[in-house]
Formats: structure tokens, C-alpha cells, sequence
């Protein structure tokens, strides 16, 4: 399995993922062009494209669809939930080739098996997802307010994991933010902080696990070396060898998730 993570912040989301000739997008959430041109970056074609997955409707993980549909239907997979308010928001997305999907039903995309499960956060029925090429295991949460029971179980023993690390606490309390977006980003259904996805990751990460990306940092309230401060530290207290691939821009170079190995970028 390969995987770059196109974009991720509030301003877009979108994360590659292939293996053997399936390739997926995890959310599409920038701009069509741009997310053309970072494809294009990490040498794969937008053509390529087998299916997309989308975690939820907000508007940073859903902007491209509008785009990418209209030049090539491509399958969608979302929740009910999902599809309906994308559609409520854009009437010609009824006509897009969605296939709805439950959170813990497994499905199938080409090479991956895919196990999508609930996450807690202000859209209608967001999830995560586990992919599975029948070598690695990769799992995605980002955008949840809180680590629950069904996360915990479902980011269990993989061998990489894009998690949230959307801010650090303090920083968002004393930033210029009004106070009810406080609330939300720090409440039960908003957004991980740096603390809470170090709880989660001590909680998740086993033997199995070579390589974190932290992902959906917020560029007000958050620094990428304190995510990956507080991961590292985490991850030393597990004691866990783990790669913690915080970029500095995106794309990321497209990398290898191999059981036994650290990830390593090509
Ligand atoms: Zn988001
Ligand atoms: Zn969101």
C-alpha cells in the first residue's frame, strides 16, 4: 500500500491511496485544479482514480466533488447522512454515482478492503475508515471531538495511522477566536487536540505500528513541531518505534506502508 496525504488543514483535505492498480481518495476537499496538480506532483494521474471516500460533508473534505464529478463520474462512497446533505447543498449531486455506506459494514474497493466507523463531530453521520490491502493496514480519523470506544477498536493494531492533531489546547483558549468557536473546536463533537490524540495513539498503537502522520493541524492553533513533540513523546511512553511523518508542505512524497518496515518515502 501507498498513500501521500494531498492536503490537510481546514483550508482541504485529501489523502491518496493505492494499491496494485486500485487507487482511492480519501475526501476531496480542495479546489479541482489543485488537487490535479498535486497528484500530478507525486507522479500519479488523476485518471487513475478508481473510487473516493468521504469521511463527512463539511465543506473542506467535499469541495472538489463538484468538479471531479462533472469532468468524470467517479463512484463516491459516504454515509446516508452524508450523501444527503451534499446533496442538500447541490441539487446535481443526486446524479453522482454515490454508494451509501453504514458505519461497520465493510466493503470492498478494488485491492481494499475497507471498515468505515463512527466518529463524534458537528456533520451529519461523519466516519473514519480502516483500509486493508490484505498486507497493511492503514486507518484514518480525523475531524472527531472525542476518542470513543468504537475508534479505539476500529485504529486498533494498524500499521499506519493519519490521526488527528488539530490543536493544542492552550493555544486555541488564548487565540482571537470568538468564544463559541472555542466550544466547538474543543468540544465533544469537534476536533482532536494535540493531548487527546496522544491519549488515543498510547491507547491504539502496537508493535504493529511504523508510521503516524498527524493530520488536520490547525495552522492558528497548532505548530507542526508541537504535534510532533507531543506525538513523539507519546510514542516514547509507549515504546513504540514509530515514524512520525509531520510535513512541512503538501503533497507528501508518496510512501510505502509495508508490515515490518518504517514507512519510507519514494
Ligand atoms: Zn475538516
Ligand atoms: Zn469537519
Amino acid at each position: 500500500m501507498k498513500f501521500s496525504v494531498l492536503a490537510s488543514s481546514s483550508k482541504g483535505n485529501s489523502t491518496w491511496l493505492e494499491s496494485g492498480d486500485t487507487a482511492l481518495l480519501v475526501d476531496a476537499g480542495c479546489s479541482c485544479m489543485a488537487l490535479s496538480q498535486k497528484i500530478k506532483a507525486i507522479g500519479r494521474s488523476p485518471s487513475a482514480i478508481s473510487a473516493i471516500c468521504i469521511t463527512h460533508d463539511h465543506v473542506d473534505h467535499v469541495s472538489a466533488l463538484a468538479t471531479v464529478e462533472r469532468k468524470r463520474q467517479i463512484p463516491i462512497y459516504a454515509t446516508g447522512g452524508t450523501i444527503d446533505a451534499v446533496c442538500a447543498s447541490n441539487p446535481a449531486a443526486a446524479d453522482w454515482p454515490w454508494i451509501d455506506i453504514a458505519p461497520g459494514e465493510d466493503f470492498q474497493i478494488g485491492r481494499f478492503s475497507v471498515h468505515p466507523f463512527s466518529v463524534p463531530h458537528d456533520a451529519a453521520d461523519p466516519v473514519g475508515f480502516v483500509f486493508y490491502d490484505g498486507i497493511a493496514k492503514l486507518g484514518y480519523a480525523t475531524d472527531l471531538g472525542e476518542p470513543t470506544l468504537t475508534i479505539r477498536a476500529a485504529l486498533a493494531d494498524c500499521d499506519a495511522l493519519a490521526l488527528e492533531f488539530n490543536h493544542e489546547k492552550r493555544m486555541l483558549l488564548e487565540s482571537n477566536r470568538p468564544w463559541s468557536l472555542k466550544q466547538r473546536i474543543s468540544g465533544r463533537s469537534g476536533h482532536l487536540s494535540n493531548t487527546q490524540a496522544c491519549e488515543l495513539l498510547v491507547q491504539v498503537a502496537t508493535g504493529r505500528l511504523k508510521a503516524l502522520m498527524p493530520m488536520h493541524l490547525s495552522d492558528e492553533c497548532n505548530t507542526r513541531d508541537a504535534a510532533l513533540a507531543s506525538a513523539r513523546a507519546a510514542l516514547l511512553e509507549k515504546g513504540v518505534p514509530v515514524s512520525v511523518l509531520a510535513q512541512p508542505a503538501y503533497p507528501s512524497p508518496l510512501m510505502e506502508i509495508a508490515p515490518g518496515e518504517s514507512a519510507t518515502a519514494q
